[in-house]
């Protein structure tokens, strides 16, 4: 064989056989790399539109709930809303029943006082013409659990009277008394004989102390005063020999007027019947332009004949009046 011709022609085999090796490597190994490249990319987008559907739907959940959300706001606020509207309502509602409450009271109150005034059936005495005479509604040893009783009923009728107070557990009740407009007078702080007409030191002693307590209670310096048993009294003649004559005189000394009475409607004797209450105050004496009556503010028979009092006292044609300092007027007759 020729070595060159050979050597020539396999080479040329050979280049040609190893160059189609090669490019078959190359594309071999290049198809392989690109089909794994071609996978992965696949992959991928697949991955990145599964996390865009999964990011809609995560958004429009997100939406969804942002709604709901502003729903259950609005509902809140509506509620708070509804929830101030019935507060008000209640309100209203509850002050329509107060004053249903306070009318309903007012309504029994008089028909009790209607009811209470039929009960006692009382027959008026024959009205005894007085017209010019005044008459003074005087109540003593109060102020008590019934004096506002008494006080309506004055108003009821539109008549001021006259209380000589005590000292006691209702003294707050002597405010009302001034601030409805009536006189308040000086009894005495101790309704005891024994311990108030033992000695003028012992008796001024107690006037000054009711004295005090008016005072503090009402801001009234009160200028006008009863003895506790009238200044005709006997029975301090007991406790100190002459004390009446010497306290009616010094009393008036120490600024003050004292008030005795001419006409009593018998409560504290123990009067219970109403027509006999009303018949003891006709008996006023017929001369007297002053009709000064004696009654009580803590006997219960009192506060069921004063309407009937007061009837006849106007049937009289009499003016009601309160009594005043220096008022002119004729008091007992001292015995002591
Ligand atoms: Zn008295």
């Amino acid at each position: 064989m020729d070595v060159k011709v050979l050597k020539k022609s396999e080479i040329i085999k050979y280049v040609a056989l190893v160059l189609a090796f090669v490019l078959l490597i190359t594309t071999v190994v290049f198809g392989v790399k690109n089909n794994k490249a071609n996978q992965s990319n696949a992959e991928l987008s697949s991955q990145l539109a599964e996390n865009e559907s999964l990011l809609q739907e995560k958004e429009s959940e997100n939406k969804a709930l942002q709604e709901e959300k502003e729903n259950l706001d609005k509902l809140y606020k509506d509620s708070l809303d509804v929830n101030t509207y019935q507060e008000s309502m209640v309100d209203d509602l509850n002050k329509q029943i107060d004053e249903l409450k306070k009318e309903l009271s007012t309504k029994k109150g008089k028909n009790d006082k209607t009811t209470e005034k039929n009960e006692n059936n009382a027959v008026l005495p024959k009205p005894i013409p007085a017209k010019g005479k005044t008459v003074y509604l005087t109540f003593d040893d109060g102020p008590c659990s019934l004096t506002p009783e008494i006080l309506d009923i004055l108003d009821e009728y539109n008549v001021k009277a006259t209380f000589f107070v005590v000292n006691g557990k209702y003294n707050y009740l002597m405010k009302e008394i001034v601030d409805r407009g009536h006189k308040i007078g000086l009894h005495c702080y101790r309704h005891n004989y024994k311990a108030i007409y033992s000695s003028d030191e012992a008796y001024f002693e107690d006037l000054q102390k009711i004295h005090n307590v008016v005072k503090k209670e009402t801001g009234v310096d009160a200028d006008i005063m009863r003895f506790p048993g009238g200044g005709s009294n006997t029975i301090s003649k007991k406790y100190s020999e002459g004390i009446m004559t010497r306290l009616t005189k010094s009393v008036v000394e120490k600024g003050y007027s004292y008030f005795d009475w001419n006409c009593y409607n018998g409560d504290a004797d123990g009067e219970k019947n109403v027509n006999k209450m009303v018949e003891n105050c006709s008996k006023f004496p017929k001369g007297a332009d002053k009709i000064v009556v004696l009654m009580h503010d803590n006997k219960e028979a009192t506060v069921k004949a004063l309407p009937y009092i007061i009837e006849f006292f106007k049937s009289c044609g009499m003016e009601f009046g309160v009594l005043e300092k220096g008022m002119e007027y004729t008091n007992h007759p001292v015995y002591n």
